[in-house]
């Protein structure tokens, strides 16, 4: 089965909200619910979803930024915000977020926010990532020297951000690395990130000491070129920080990391990336590549987290922001890892103060280390604190994290946790908004109207499969109780029984509740006082 045949969610709808020009058009995600109303969500589908659009992948998408702003050479999306000027993308950004454009602009021109844009990108839906937006949420794909194919990685990233991935990095090390990178690209309409390093090292052969500046620098190019929206760059993985992972117990954990540290050892000096950073900084300006500035010391089990080698290299990586900032590029920071609850909000407070509040881009954290196999649970409870306590984007953490390549199922499960935590994020932090959503799902609960309570839901399929696996009737999607207290002890339905008792004998609810209250416990004990009642299937 391919996505198209499963790509529109149940009562889903495509919308677009147009700007101060035609070819703004802003898709939403209306869902009608059966009392006639409708709940309008932000929508990271793409034209997939859009049945007036036939996908043809090797076409690619419909250009939806040429002839916008976005040219080599003309500036990125900051120096125009600097400048005081709204570009199209900060007016499309602005509209999905509910926000005045000015607002974006504001934010970009301050680097507390990014829009993500490659200029050679025209594919991409802009979108801007910043904590004072909604918490947006990666999901990673690519292949491995051991597994997967084009096709799959495509199929892939469409299939994250059907369940609302907003962008995607693709982390592919092996074979074909430039041709999948180029079919995601044509095909995606949310900006996609990379981590060059790993299509460099492929160009050494796989070994990290016979990387130069000018084999990392050239396939950076190709990459700008190609449309890559953001490049993961682990400049601040110095050589005197190396050292300091000596004791750690789980060393250096990010590939890109590793390989900038074999490359420092190897020849006793400086990483080119932090060296040679003010040329790549030209590079990015040029077509409006975003920073991503890696975590390559980022801690790998509890208990290294917070140490010194984390801590020191996030203070270069605020050298760098700076660095950065004087050319007008976009800069997020990449954080942490595994971090156990009570260390979480320092990783915020000193990214902020240190990354003259760049944006902060966190892999979970995973708050334990003892779960491989449901590790999308044990990252998403951190993820969930971290985004409240400021972080703009959550990179996601699949159940097969430390184990093996995620597979669909696995993609799925990774970007549902982080939907959850990113919206929990949103709400924590009172973004406008956030809970008409979750109003709209709890009234849809309270008056028993079942096909609303699925379809509002992130994964209406499995919330209607789990109702249906007990009531599968019909009728069962009208009646006041489901299998989990049964119909007798439906706490939602004395509820709105002892509201009824009250209007119709023109009691307060307190007195209703205690006349109410009477009544049951006379029915329990009539019908003999037993706790668990056999379901009727309705
Ligand atoms: S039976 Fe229990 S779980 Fe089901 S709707 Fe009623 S209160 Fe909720």
């Amino acid at each position: 089965m391919t996505i198209f045949d499963d790509v529109v969610l149940p009562a889903a709808r495509k919308t677009h909200l147009t700007g101060s020009r035609p070819d703004i058009r802003v898709p939403m995600r209306e869902i009608g619910l059966t009392n006639g109303a409708a709940v309008v969500l932000y929508d990271t589908s793409g034209p997939y979803t859009d049945p007036s659009f036939t996908p043809d992948l090797a076409a690619g998408l419909p250009r939806l930024r040429a002839g916008w702003s976005a040219t080599p050479g003309g500036g990125t999306q900051r120096a125009h915000a600097r400048r005081g000027a709204i570009t199209p993308e900060m007016e499309f950004a602005a509209i999905r977020e509910g926000v005045p454009p000015e607002f974006v602009r504001d934010e970009l021109a301050a680097g507390r926010a990014v829009l993500p844009a490659n200029v050679n990108h025209p594919e991409t839906e802009p979108m801007v990532i910043g904590r004072n937006f909604l918490v947006k949420v990666n999901a990673n794909i690519g292949n491995s020297a051991v597994s997967s194919s084009i096709e799959d990685e495509v199929e892939k990233m469409r299939w994250a951000i059907r369940w609302g991935a907003d962008t995607v990095m693709d982390l592919s090390t092996g074979k074909r690395i430039s041709e999948t990178r180029e079919w995601i690209l044509r095909n995606s309409p949310v900006p996609v990130g990379t981590v060059p390093i790993y299509q460099a090292l492929e160009r050494v052969g796989g070994r990290a000491e016979e990387l130069t500046w000018e084999v990392y620098r050239d396939t950076v190019i190709e990459q700008c070129e190609q449309g890559v929206d953001y490049m993961t760059v682990h400049a601040g993985v110095r050589l005197a920080y190396v050292p300091l992972t000596a004791r750690r117990k789980t060393g250096i954990v990010s590939r890109g990391g590793s390989i900038m540290a074999a490359w420092c050892l190897a020849h006793h000096e400086e990483s080119f990336l932090y060296t040679r950073f003010r040329e790549l900084c030209e590079i990015f300006a040029h077509y409006d590549v975003t920073f991503s500035l890696g975590d390559g010391l980022r801690p790998g089990s509890i208990a290294d987290a917070n140490d010194e080698a984390q801590l020191a290299e996030l203070r270069t990586l605020g050298e760098l922001t700076a660095i950065a900032a004087e050319h007008d590029c976009q800069v997020m920071v990449e954080g942490p890892g595994h971090v156990p609850m009570h260390k979480i909000e320092e990783n915020v407070r000193l990214q902020q103060e240190w990354c003259a509040e760049a944006p902060f881009y966190t892999l979970g954290p995973l708050t334990t280390d003892i779960a491989p196999g449901y590790d999308h649970i044990t990252s998403a409870i951190g993820a969930a604190m971290i985004g409240w306590h400021g972080t703009a984007m959550l990179c996601y953490v699949t159940p097969k994290e430390h184990l093996g390549l995620p597979d669909r199922d696995d993609v799925k499960a990774g970007v549902i946790a982080y939907k959850i935590a990113a919206h929990a994020a949103d709400l924590a932090k009172g973004h406008p908004g956030a809970q008409a959503w979750d109003d709209a799902l709890s009234e849809a609960r309270f008056e028993f109207r079942w096909e609303d309570q699925f379809n509002l839901a992130l994964d209406p399929e499995t919330a209607r499969s789990f109702h249906d696996e007990t009531l599968p009737a019909p009728a069962a999607k009208t009646a006041h109780f489901c299998s989990m207290c049964g119909p007798h002890f439906c706490a939602m339905k004395i509820t709105q029984d002892v509201r009824r008792y009250a209007e119709e004998h023109g009691l307060a609810e307190e007195d209703a509740l205690t006349a109410g209250m009477r009544e049951k416990a006379e029915e329990f004990t009539r019908r003999g006082a037993r706790v668990y009642l056999p379901i009727d299937p309705a």
